[in-house]
């Protein structure tokens, strides 16, 4: 049986109007591009591409990683498109965005974990849209100083890499990530540059404890992350790792409340709430 059949109210979407999908999947057809939306099956999908808005992802749409709760294909990557950073920009200009949020697979195959190519997109966009913020999404490149540096230098205006989930649970959830790497690579950013914005994410009901909740966002404060994003965890299929938990809207208020005594920037927290849910919102009046 789907979990879908057991999800409370309050997760329930409604399903986006044919035309604004067609339009949608047209326009990134025509552009040979992938959305993080499409791949990971996200339930805000008609809600955002209705605002015609999208999370674009770069470097293909196999991943080399294999975290449990992810819908991303895994496997052998793709090449990587030289024209994709031109595509990427002349889909924000066709949209006519205001905001960006650019993502990838990780790409452990690539020398410079594909940090050239986030750049050269965060550069094209600007080019072509130079009123349009640009939030990237990045995985860890492993650490890489160098490969940090890269995208720092482009200049985007947040950088996010999502922590995910408490520590404990790395293991289940995030394998082949680690809970400290994920944390320097926010606070070489903001070390990098001062001026842009970090943020991160963790999803919950995957049976973390109130307590390493407040830990990991004391965790983060604590390297100086910005913006806070808080989600419920779905399962994309029965394949992927279960939902232990479908966490009331109540304790999603209860943990935005926390986090913002905590003296995070901003703080997106509700069930459907997504790493790039309303981020152009996180930007007014900074
Ligand atoms: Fe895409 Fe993010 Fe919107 Fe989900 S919340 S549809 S991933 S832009
Ligand atoms: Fe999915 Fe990112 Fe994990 Fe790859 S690294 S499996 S894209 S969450």
């Amino acid at each position: 049986k789907h979990s879908d059949a057991m999800k409370p109210p309050w997760l329930t979407v409604m399903a986006p109007p044919a035309e604004v999908l067609e339009r949608m999947y047209r326009l990134l057809r025509e552009g040979k591009l992938n959305t993080v939306c499409d791949w990971a099956n996200c339930p805000n999908l008609g809600e955002c591409y209705r605002r015609q808005t999208a999370t674009f992802m770069i470097l293909g749409n196999i991943c080399t990683r294999n975290c449990s709760f992810c819908a991303v294909p895994k496997g052998k990557p793709e090449k990587v498109e030289a024209k994709e950073p031109v595509r990427v920009a002349e889909a924000v200009a066709d949209l006519g965005l205001k905001h960006v949020v650019i993502t990838s697979v990780t790409r452990d195959d690539l020398p410079d974990g594909g940090a050239g190519h986030f750049a050269a997109t965060v550069r094209e966009i600007k080019y072509l849209n130079p009123d349009t913020s640009i939030e990237v999404l990045i995985p860890d490149f492993k650490g890489d100083r160098v490969a940090l540096r890269t995208v720092v230098e482009a200049a985007p205006d947040v950088i996010g890499h999502n922590l995910e989930t408490v520590p404990r649970l790395y293991r289940r959830a995030r394998a082949m990530a680690r809970y400290d790497r994920s944390l320097q690579v926010l606070e070489t950013c903001k070390k990098l540059n001062k001026n842009i914005f970090t943020k991160s994410g963790i999803m919950l009901g995957l049976g973390e404890q109130e307590w390493e909740v407040r830990q990991t966002l004391q965790d983060l404060r604590q390297i100086g992350c910005d913006f806070l994003t808080l989600g419920q965890y779905l399962q994309p299929t029965l394949n992927h790792i279960e939902v232990v938990e479908y966490v009331p809207p109540e304790k999603f208020n209860y943990y935005r409340e926390m986090a913002m005594e905590m003296g995070f920037v901003r703080v997106v927290s509700s069930p459907l709430a997504r790493s790039s849910y309303h981020a152009e919102e996180m930007l007014v009046d900074l």
